[in-house]
């Protein structure tokens, strides 16, 4: 009897195991899933990496379905960016295929970004009529443009567009004249009027012109959803249409534009979202 008994113990402990090890794999251990980088605030970009069998995983992060590169058989890349006004804790992207899903999570840290002062002349905080009709035009223009999803033009990893310091970063809040507060979605580098701007990296140019509040500005489509911006330029070197190589000179720095003298803002945008420009060349993609 004791015998029996204990191998009807050990079968039951067998059914257990292999229950508990078949929904481990099946539901969140569906892939073998990776965030970087360690630590991740708002408006920066994450990669997530996942490695699965069989069908193409799909992942979907606040709404957004992100865009996928492969890096092998069976490994994918998500390329994922976090608003720059999201609050810290805790977040989740969904990764589903056709036969499994999971979540891989992440901790948002808080972005302890700066409040800085500033003066402009009042005609560029207060918009006549005029010119905010105007501004409304060019945002609607550019929400279009950061909506288009080229296939990646891109070739190695992103460079800096000017060889100098960052003098105002990511993230800051600006109170302009006291009372309007705008949160700078971009880097401001260092430069003299005339200084040669550069291509972050192989793309099309989809914007060569001047607007309201960047001045004379290039943006460069780089594919699916990235794009890199370059504002307050003296003079274009390109047009709009134009393929440009990494490291081919877009245009020179100057001040055009809502601008408090020569330099250049540099911003990289992810699926319309304005990303930390420092942190994403800090990739390596
Ligand atoms: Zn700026």
């Amino acid at each position: 009897m004791a015998v029996r008994r204990l191998f009807r113990y050990a079968i039951t402990r067998f059914i257990f195991s292999a229950a508990v090890l078949l929904f481990m794999f099946s539901s969140s251990y569906a892939f073998d899933m990776k965030i970087s980088p360690d630590v991740i605030k708002p408006g920066d970009p994450f990669i997530l990496k996942v490695e699965s069998s069989g069908s193409e995983p799909s992942a979907v992060f606040e709404g957004r379905a992100l865009p996928q590169l492969r890096c092998g058989n069976d490994c994918y890349l998500f390329i994922g960016a976090v608003d720059v006004a999201a609050s810290p804790g805790r977040y989740a992207v969904n990764v589903s295929s056709s036969s499994k899903s999971a979540t891989a999570e992440f901790d948002l840290q808080d972005g302890n970004f700066r409040e800085i002062y500033l003066t402009l002349s009042q005609d560029k905080v207060f918009l006549s009529p005029e010119n905010l009709e105007r501004v409304i035009k060019e945002k609607s223009m550019l929400d279009a443009v950061f909506l288009s999803k080229t296939p990646v033009l891109w070739t190695g990893s992103f460079v800096y567009p000017l060889d100098s310091d960052v003098t105002s970063d990511f993230g800051i809040k600006r109170i302009i004249n006291k009372n309007t507060t705008s949160i700078h979605r971009g880097i401001d580098m260092r430069a003299k009027t005339g200084d040669l701007v550069r291509a972050s990296n192989t793309g099309r140019v989809v914007i060569a012109q001047e607007l309201f509040y960047g001045g004379n500005t290039v943006i460069v489509d780089h594919g699916i959803g990235i794009f890199t911006i370059y504002m307050h330029l003296s003079e274009f070197k390109i047009s709009k249409g134009d393929m440009v190589s990494k490291n081919q000179i877009v245009g020179l720095a100057g001040s055009t534009g809502r601008s408090s003298g020569p330099h250049l803002h540099f911003g990289v945008k992810i699926q319309s979202l304005s990303v930390n420009p420092v942190s994403f060349l800090g990739l390596g993609i």
